[in-house]
């Protein structure tokens, strides 16, 4: 049906347009004449729905009728009880097809669509249970810098031996957007594929939380802790939630010292580091001590644009280096917004056929991206600055005193107290170890030679166009 329905769309849209928006949904099921399909993002459902509704729903009522109806399903975004305005349904996890059943009925666990009575089915030895694993949350596509190594080689030292480390809980913490979720996924993909007899189990804090209650409510309690003590490997997302649920946390506490007991993986992400997760018992606390706690780190520079080459290289996308650059320079708050800018980007370049380029870059981001990251950074200007008089980073950030070098330097301190939000002293660490009144000095000086030397001006002049691409 999908496939008839892909067919209409490409007919009746630029190619691509259709590649960015269309190839990347996966159709997940057809139960009667409603068809469910998977979209990579909350952002990519949102532009559908404004962009090509009109479209998708010629093509679905094409293939299935009058009565067609569409179910979204968005690929790991948070979206537990969040039921859409508009008839659209987003169930909260992405659940594909069940592989390699091994029993006739397989417990589904959670979705907010319906959580049957659930955990165990008695009479059988072993149930099969959806992972709940994002397949596109991988190691391999997790990209390695010094702001995740810890993390990673730890999440991969659990992946090998699940259980059988000293990283056991394994916690994952850091801000938003840094990749907790995806390197928890990457852990239980990994461990599915060596150890595919082993029942893994990724599931958010949240939805821990809403089945416990559920539970409770319907005087199910042992079957959901049992349920839970069966799991080789627990993943769970986003623990600060437990805070202040005292039960939910007595609750998590008894199964986890159940688990960690039989020599099971635990690994659980946070928003935050264990000392400050405020209204957590104490008694989990140092469980979490236990094992190991690493931290992710918002990625540097070179992570940034190894972030983005893998995901255009992933969807077969080309963009020019300087439009890349622009963006990994420009968006340094985290990863979710560096790849919410490009899928923009796309989107901008595929609906007003315009080609991607650094000024196109420029302007979506001055629309779409908050204001906190709007602003260019120190290392855009060292690296415009660099290119525009075709000098290595390196001499721009040494001690050297070569006059051209001085100038140069001055030149990208002054822009940087221009442009950017930094204080003098930031600017002056930033470019070679300088003090703030260094940056000062620069300023005053940049000022002054473009009042009096002519090629100076020029400089300034120029710089300050590439710069702001006014
Ligand atoms: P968090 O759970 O920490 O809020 P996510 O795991 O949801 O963050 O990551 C946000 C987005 O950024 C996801 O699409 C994820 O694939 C991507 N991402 C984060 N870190 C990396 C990385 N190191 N390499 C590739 N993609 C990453
Ligand atoms: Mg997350």
């Amino acid at each position: 049906v999908w496939k008839g329905c892909l067919d209409y769309i490409q007919d009746n849209i630029n190619s691509q347009a259709f590649k960015t928006w269309f190839l990347p949904i996966k159709p997940l099921k057809l139960q009667g004449v409603v068809l469910t399909i998977q979209v990579p993002s909350k952002f990519f459902y949102e532009w559908l729905e404004e962009h090509y509704i009109k479209l998708l729903k010629s093509a679905i009522t094409r293939e299935l009728g009058d009565d067609a109806k569409l179910v979204y399903s968005i690929v790991m975004e948070n979206t537990y009880g969040n039921s859409n305005p508009h008839t659209v349904k987003i169930p909260s996890t992405n659940r594909g097809p069940i592989k390699n059943p091994k029993v006739s009925m397989p417990v589904e666990i959670g979705g907010n669509d319906g959580i049957r009575n659930p955990f165990v089915i008695p009479g059988l030895k072993k149930v099969h249970v959806e992972s709940q694993l994002n397949p596109n949350y991988t190691f391999e596509s997790f990209i390695e810098g010094d702001c995740n190594r810890l993390a990673r080689s730890a999440g991969f030292a659990v992946a090998n031996k699940p259980g059988g480390t000293s990283f056991n809980p394994l916690l994952i913490y850091g801000g938003v957007g840094l990749g907790k979720t995806h390197l928890a996924h990457g852990i239980g993909i990994e461990i599915k594929d060596r150890y595919p007899e082993k029942t893994v189990l990724y599931v958010s804090a949240e939805k821990f939380t809403q089945q416990f209650i559920d539970s409770i409510r319907n005087n199910t309690k042992n079957d959901f802790v049992h349920f839970y003590q069966m799991i080789d490997v627990l993943i769970i997302d986003d623990v600060q939630s437990f805070s202040g649920k005292e039960k939910t946390q007595d609750v998590f506490f008894e199964i986890f010292n159940h688990l960690h007991q039989h020599g099971k993986q635990v690994v659980l992400t946070s928003d935050r580091a264990p000392v400050d997760l405020q209204g957590m018992e104490q008694r989990l606390l140092s469980r979490f001590k236990w094992g190991l706690s690493a931290d992710l780190q918002k990625p540097d520079l070179e992570t940034r644009i190894a972030i983005l080459r893998k995901k255009l290289f992933t969807d077969g996308i080309e963009m020019p280096d300087d439009v890349i650059e622009y963006l990994a320079y420009s968006i340094n708050s985290n990863v979710r917004e560096l790849e919410g800018a490009l899928i923009s980007l796309l989107a901008q370049s595929s609906l007003n056929k315009k080609k991607i380029t650094v000024e196109l870059a420029k302007q979506m981001i001055d629309k779409f991206v908050k204001n906190t990251t709007r602003e260019i950074s120190i290392d855009y200007i060292q690296k415009v600055v660099c290119d525009y008089f075709d000098m290595p980073m390196e001499l721009l950030k040494s001690k050297t005193r070569k006059r051209e070098i001085v100038q140069a330097r001055q030149l990208t301190m002054f822009f940087a107290k221009q442009l950017t939000k930094n204080s003098l002293a930031t600017i002056g660490a930033q470019c070679g170890n300088k003090d703030h009144a260094t940056v000062l000095h620069a300023c005053r000086t940049v000022n002054n030679l473009a009042e009096t030397d002519k090629r100076f001006r020029t400089y300034v002049d120029d710089l300050k166009k590439k710069l702001t691409l006014a």
